[in-house]
């Protein structure tokens, strides 16, 4: 009977292996569906510089909007992205609608903002990222001081030599370089030693311990002195409460993105807001 049931469970599991290869198939080709159906549309987050209040720039977020009017938010897709290596089509054709969208603002002659776009770190190990992003940012004959590239810290402990030629070569191309999330995770500080980037987004995990937001601040303004000494400029992310920004705002940060000014919006709204004379908060 051991032997039975040993064989029963085997059966089982080859049955479940086969299932869920079959689901994952269908997941993966339903997403590139999406990509060809353009299912995916960029919102925009506007960075409030808060020297003078303005709306400085803003960060592309994609939204997968279904066919019945859902709109997913990328935690839901982008791990299925990242575990079929398919990444780097859909970054691509958010870098593209980016461009596409500079492009027409340059040409209605109205104040055009830098925006950042998110690279997911699977796109390092291609040989031909960068040459990618100047391709399709040539194509629109966008200013490369318009575009920005976003990326994780944590691909710094992947591999810490391969970021390094990346960030050059991307600065080297013309894009401003951010790292993202720091201080979610593994904090590098002597990441910053080393590595040549123009902007450091600090992570909301500061601004959301409730038991001791002196502290927290402590940590953030102690982060930006020593930052700034490397003439990178802090963007704190994540801020919901006007305390924060005004914090913040003696802490010598520079720009905040956080619900406490603005959503994630349609382009549409983007565009708007940006229209008005003075966008300020
Ligand atoms: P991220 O790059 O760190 O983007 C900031 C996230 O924080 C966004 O979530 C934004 O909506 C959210 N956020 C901004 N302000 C606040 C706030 O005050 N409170 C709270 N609770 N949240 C705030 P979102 O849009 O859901 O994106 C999540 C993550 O998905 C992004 O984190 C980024 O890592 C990734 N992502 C988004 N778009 C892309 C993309 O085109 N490519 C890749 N590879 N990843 C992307
Ligand atoms: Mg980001
Ligand atoms: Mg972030
Ligand atoms: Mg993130």
């Amino acid at each position: 009977t051991v032997k039975n049931g040993t064989n029963a469970n085997y059966v089982y599991y080859n049955e479940n292996i086969r299932n869920r290869l079959r689901e994952e198939k269908d997941v993966e080709s339903r997403m590139l569906e999406a990509l060809d159906r353009r299912e995916f549309t960029v919102y925009y987050q506007p960075k409030v510089e808060l020297k003078t209040g303005r709306v400085a720039c803003a960060e592309a977020l994609v939204r997968w909007k279904t066919k019945d009017g859902k709109i997913i938010v990328p935690d839901q897709f982008i791990p299925v992205f990242e575990s079929k290596y398919m990444i780097d089509r859909l970054d691509r054709y958010v870098f593209e609608e980016v461009c596409r969208f500079q492009r027409k603002r340059m040409e209605e002659g109205g104040r055009v903002l830098p925006v950042s776009v998110n690279v997911s770190r699977l796109q390092f190990y291609d040989q031909n990222f960068v040459e990618r992003y100047v391709e399709i940012r040539d194509k629109y004959q966008i200013p490369p001081e318009l575009l920005e590239i976003e990326f994780t810290e944590s691909i710094a402990i992947d591999n810490s030599a391969l970021l390094l030629r990346i960030v050059k070569r991307l600065r080297e191309a013309g894009f401003a370089c951010s790292i993202d999330d720091f201080g979610k995770g593994y904090s590098s500080l002597s990441l910053l030693k080393s590595l040549p980037v123009d902007i450091l987004k600090i992570d909301r995990f500061f601004f959301t311990s409730d038991d001791n937001p002196e502290r927290d601040m402590a940590v953030v303004q102690g982060i930006i002195e020593l930052v700034h000494k490397f003439h990178i400029r802090i963007v704190a992310e994540g801020v919901e409460s006007p305390g924060q920004v005004e914090y913040l705002r003696k802490a010598g940060c520079d720009y905040v993105q956080g619900y406490v000014f603005y959503r994630p919006m349609p382009q549409e709204d983007y565009e708007k807001l940006i229209a008005e004379r003075s966008p300020g908060v």
